[in-house]
């Protein structure tokens, strides 16, 4: 018989996927059954309504899209948008780029803001920038690639701009769902795609989506068909509604593995969780000062789940992080883009927020640094 993949015992410290539970893992591992037997439709509601919980919103359109957080976005995007169409994106990371990047791809005239990595979004500057009409007003609520999470107040700078231009508000939250609260009814976020394997622990391969009610008149009041078969909305939510009309094939294990993970987070309770990230990313940053490195963001600024930490100065980023990885079993993250050999990405996401799991981070850095 040929051998199976037996994959090496690590730490998932990195910007995610972070490490899945064994209940998720479990969860995963149960039998496959159709995806129009009556348990899975019952599984499918079941998923619905525990992300609507996640998220924060009564929106009816609330399903994990079969894809992986790039994929969530590009349906939203893709149902959104029509050639002409006028999006207004402050860019903060290379999230916020990609966002910028993939509106362009659609035909849209994309007004990018770009705003320091490693700070917040400068709203006087993108509120400058929001001359006239705009169809949508965009963001990446937890940048993954510096470690920053827009305010609430923030957020509420955002949908002002919005309401002004005559926009929808869209937010990018794959690394604050189940870490940090998103809230998107109170916030007035008209759409968002997330990922399942950053704060949700649950391996990649869907992004949990929502459209609010004034997303989905955007959506029927288009005037050309959606350009993507694959991420057509108004098939995709037939499938997930009343009609469970066949659109494709869900990967059934996965809707098993993003339940149990929900399952998961709601037992412990959403304010637990949140307090838990907030907890451990503290006990990080205190330990990363006290050696004398030096954080990225400020202090207000900073998101629980990633932290980004300045590379000591004669310390070889690509060494270091495959000692780490070798000799420790630990992986983190590098720079992206322009930070590319300039900070570490260090994730405490799902069950490695902890301080327990900071502290190995911290000893293993001891270690190699002596
Ligand atoms: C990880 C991430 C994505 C992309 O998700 P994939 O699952 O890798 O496609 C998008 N936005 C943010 C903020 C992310 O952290």
């Amino acid at each position: 018989m040929a051998s199976s993949f037996l994959p090496p015992e690590r730490l998932l410290l990195g910007p995610g996927p972070c490490n899945t539970p064994r209940e998720v893992l479990k969860a995963l591992g149960r039998p496959t059954i159709g995806h129009l037997d009556p348990a899975f439709l019952d599984l499918m509601n079941q998923v619905r309504d525990r992300l609507r919980t996640l998220f924060g919103t009564r929106n009816e359109l609330t399903i994990p899209i079969s894809a992986t957080g790039s994929g969530g976005m590009q349906a939203v995007l893709s149902n959104l948008i029509e050639p002409g169409d006028r999006v207004l994106v402050g860019v903060h990371g290379v999230f916020g780029k990609r966002f910028a990047d993939c509106a362009r791809r659609l035909g849209a005239e994309v007004v990018e803001v770009e705003c320091t990595w490693g700070g917040t979004l400068d709203l006087s500057a993108l509120s400058a920038a929001a001359e006239g009409r705009f169809k949508l007003v965009g963001a990446v609520h937890a940048e993954t690639s510096t470690g920053v999470l827009l305010s609430p107040s923030c957020l509420g700078g955002l949908r002002e701009i919005a309401d002004r231009t005559g926009a929808l508000l869209v937010l990018d939250t794959v690394t604050s769902l189940a870490g940090m609260p998103v809230e998107l009814d109170e916030r007035g976020v008209d759409a968002t795609w997330s990922g399942t394997q950053k704060c949700l622990a649950c391996p990649p391969g869907l992004s949990p989506i929502s459209l609010s009610p004034r997303a989905l008149e955007v959506l029927e009041a288009r005037s050309t068909p959606v350009t993507s078969w694959y991420f057509d909305l108004s098939a995709i939510s037939k499938y997930w509604g009343a009609e469970r009309a066949y659109h494709h094939t869900a990967p059934i294990n996965m809707i098993y593995g993003i339940h149990e993970a929900m399952g998961l987070a709601l037992s412990e309770g959403m304010d637990e969780r949140f307090e838990r990230h907030t907890k451990a990313a503290k006990h990080l940053c205190a330990g990363l000062e006290e050696r004398g490195l030096t954080l990225l963001v400020q202090e207000s600024d900073r998101l629980a789940p990633l932290t980004s930490v300045r590379i000591p100065d004669g310390v070889e980023d690509a060494a270091f992080r495959e000692r780490l990885l070798e000799e420790h079993g630990i992986e983190i993250g590098g720079g992206l883009g322009p930070l590319a050999g300039q900070i570490w990405r260090i994730g405490l996401m799902g069950e490695n927020a902890t301080k327990a799991t900071a502290e190995r981070f911290l000893h293993a850095y001891d270690a190699l640094s002596r």
